[in-house]
């Protein structure tokens, strides 16, 4: 593993937004916490705090939630025409895109990802998803539906669908990705004409921070997107509990995602979930070595494991088991570690200390069970949250590490002989996100995708994401699919009107 050093100069937008204390957006005005407390976030390459943010809680979830609802119910927000409500995503796309570099660098300091990947992976993908779905504000629809009711006889009916917002959401998510899965929350639900409350990580709140400043500048009536960040016990679980949201959508853990879930029921608020995962790769015999190798690679070390849909678990038919493991751990050693704001770094430190504390926890409990790192397996360097890439063998399905979302750069290789060993072994798992198959065989890849239980299957490519593509789990990696218009479902409600002619 190399170490880079060298990194880039911080543009000046970006000193000046951490430079001051960052505040909580309600009804269209940045104010501070009710309590006057602020929280910091750090820069994981180094520890350090990086800002002060405005510790949102209860008293202030109560406000943006009265926000939300005022702008749902009486806003100007019902009355804009779907086209103007689809003018304005795009033009906060074309903001983000404008502010590309600024919006990278935040990603990079706040998050650790490099901010090479930030301005090619997060940024663009979330300017497209809201281009996405800038387009599909004119273009929900309902449907006209012939009826025969039997006990009127004769009696003619008009029967029609209205697709209608949900209402007011409530949206908590992650810091894995913290710009890109705002826009996958907030882009779906403005389409669809609901308002928001958004309460991004406590590690990241910085870039979602920065948006509502693009969402204010872009026009959006007061009131619509409300952000408010702060902790998941005080600011998300008062959000998921408060009676006034009609919808809580959730990122996170699998274990949150259960209390969201619980805490919904007082007011059975529609629900959905994108949980965690424990995703199988299978490399065959057949398969393109050239290309599967660094592939497999990047399944586990992308964004530094810290993906929900990460190839965790790599099977790899037993005759080429050494030659693909060698070439992964061989990819391994080769990725340049260091803080993400240093142009050659490709990959950066995990998030927090509770992270890196967590992956160094699975590393111990899995070397203590038997399995043994070809390479990796320790933290890396002093300062910041380092971990190595790390391939580990010897591993059996019965080890915590096997069943558990590691969410670090650790890969589980497994051996297998035949296709029907491998697909019992995928799939046993609580999880169901993501799966992927390596091989030339057309028929072996599509019978492989249809067996296995996972919402997103990928042939020959690994994270390979696109707005326009639905994404979510099956088993306990979630409820309902985002992305997509299937995610449009999240955020609509069917109204079935009928009409006697
Ligand atoms: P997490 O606790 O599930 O955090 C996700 C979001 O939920 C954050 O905004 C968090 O707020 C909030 N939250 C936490 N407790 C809550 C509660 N009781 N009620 C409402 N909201 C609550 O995830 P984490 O602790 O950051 O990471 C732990 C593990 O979760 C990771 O190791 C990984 O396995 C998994 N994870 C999965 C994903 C994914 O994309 N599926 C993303 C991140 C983490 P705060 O951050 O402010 O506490
Ligand atoms: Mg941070």
């Amino acid at each position: 593993m190399s170490t880079a050093t060298a990194e880039i100069q911080i543009h000046q937008q970006v000193k000046t937004f951490v430079g001051a204390p960052r505040k909580i957006l309600i009804g269209g005005r940045w104010i501070a916490a009710a309590s006057g407390k602020t929280f910091p976030t750090y820069n994981p390459a180094t520890g350090e705090v990086l800002a002060q943010v405005a510790e949102g809680g209860k008293a202030d979830v109560a406000r943006a939630v009265a926000a939300a609802r005022k702008a749902f119910d009486g806003g100007p927000w019902r009355k804009l025409t779907p086209s103007e409500r689809g003018r304005l995503i795009w033009k906060l796309a074309d903001l983000i895109e404008a502010h590309l570099e600024e919006f990278a660098q935040l990603e990079s300091l706040d998050n650790g990802k490099p901010v090479v990947v930030a301005r090619v992976a997060d940024v663009p993908l979330a300017v497209d998803l809201f281009r996405y779905m800038a387009g599909w504000a004119t273009k929900i629809e309902g449907n006209t539906i012939p009826i025969s009711v039997p006990y009127t006889p004769g009696a003619q009916y008009l029967a029609y669908t209205l697709r209608e917002p949900v209402g007011v959401v409530a949206q908590v998510i992650p810091w894995n990705f913290p710009l890109l899965m705002a826009a996958w929350k907030l882009g779906p639900a403005l389409a669809a004409g609901c308002t928001v409350v958004l309460k991004p990580a406590e590690q990241t709140p910085l870039s979602a921070l920065r948006l509502g400043e693009l969402i204010c500048e872009a026009g959006f009536p007061d009131g619509v997107v409300n952000i408010v960040p702060g902790y998941g016990e005080t600011a998300g679980a008062a959000l998921a509990a408060h009676p006034d949201v009609d919808k809580v959508a959730f990122t996170g853990s699998t274990e949150v995602g259960k209390f969201i879930l619980a805490a919904a029921a007082g007011n059975l608020k529609k629900v959905s979930l994108e949980l965690g995962g424990k995703s199988p790769n299978i490399v065959c015999t057949d398969a393109d070595l050239e290309s599967s190798i660094p592939g497999v690679a990047s399944a586990i070390f992308f964004n530094h494991g810290q993906c929900c849909c990460a190839g965790s678990r790599l099977f790899v038919e037993k005759s080429i088991f050494d030659k693909v493991v060698e070439g992964v751990a061989g990819e391994a050693k080769k990725i340049k570690v260091g803080p993400g704001m240093d142009p050659a770094t490709q990959m950066g430190p995990l998030v927090s200390d509770e992270q890196q504390r967590r992956v160094l926890g699975y590393l111990e409990s899995g070397l203590s069970d038997g399995a043994k790192a070809v390479v990796g397996g320790r933290k890396l360097g002093d300062k910041g949250y380092f971990v190595e890439p790390t391939v580990l063998v010897n591993t059996t399905q019965k080890m915590t590490i096997m069943q558990e979302e590691i969410f670090g750069p650790v890969v589980c290789a497994v051996p297998f002989t035949d296709l029907d060993e491998v697909l019992t072994a995928a799939n046993d798992s609580i999880y169901g996100l993501a799966a992927a198959v390596w091989t030339r065989d057309i028929g072996k890849a599509h019978r492989i995708a249809a067996e296995l239980r996972a919402g997103s299957v990928w042939i020959n490519c690994y994270n390979i994401f696109d707005a326009a593509l639905p994404f979510g789990g099956y088993k306990q990696s979630g409820w309902g699919r985002e992305m997509g218009h299937d995610v449009l479902e999240l955020y609509t409600e069917v109204k079935a009107v009928t009409v006697r002619l």
